[in-house]
C-alpha cells in the first residue's frame, strides 16, 4: 500500500487499531458470518434494523488491516441510514473497488469509504475490502450460510 497517500493510510490503520462498532449488538434482527479464504479474514456482523433503518450495527472477527478497517468504516457509514441508502452504498462501493471508475462515483454517498479506493489497484486485497459488504448484503437478504468470497 506504499503509494496510498499518508493521510489515507493513517485513517485505515487507525480503524484497524481501534475498530468502530466492534462487538455484538443487543437484540440483533440480522446476523451473518463472512469468510475470505484467500486471506483468512473472518467477520461476524450483527444488525438491528427497525422500520427499514439500521439503528445499530456491530462486528467481531479477525482479519488483516484492510478487512478490519473496511468493516469498521462500513459500520460507521451505514448506521442510521435507510436500507435503500445502504443498498446504494453497497453498489457504489463495489463499483469503486472493482471497476475503479472515478467519474462514475457518488462520493458524497460513500463518505470516508472513498479512502479505500486505492485498494482497487491491488487485486489480491479487493476481497478483503468487500468481505464486510458482501456479508452485509447477504445478512439483509436473509441467506442462511456463511458468506465466502469467491
Ligand atoms: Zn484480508
Amino acid at each position: 500500500m506504499n503509494d496510498l497517500q499518508d493521510l489515507y493510510q493513517d485513517i485505515i490503520m487507525d480503524h484497524n487499531r481501534r475498530p468502530r462498532n466492534f462487538g455484538p449488538v443487543e437484540q440483533p434482527t440480522h446476523k451473518k458470518e463472512g469468510y475470505n479464504p484467500l486471506c483468512g479474514d473472518q467477520i461476524e456482523l450483527e444488525l438491528k434494523i427497525v422500520d427499514e433503518i439500521v439503528v445499530d450495527v456491530g462486528f467481531t472477527g479477525v482479519g488483516c488491516a484492510i478487512s478490519k478497517s473496511s468493516a469498521s468504516m462500513m459500520t460507521e457509514e451505514i448506521k442510521g441510514k435507510t436500507l435503500e441508502v445502504v443498498t446504494s452504498m453497497f453498489e457504489q462501493f463495489r463499483r469503486m473497488i472493482t471497476v475503479n471508475n472515478e467519474n462514475d462515483l457518488d462520493v458524497d454517498l460513500l463518505g470516508d469509504l472513498e479512502i479505500l479506493q486505492g485498494v482497487s489497484r491491488y487485486p489480491a486485497r479487493i476481497k478483503c475490502a468487500t468481505l464486510s459488504w458482501h456479508t452485509l448484503n447477504s445478512a439483509l437478504e436473509g441467506d442462511g450460510d456463511t458468506v465466502t468470497t469467491e
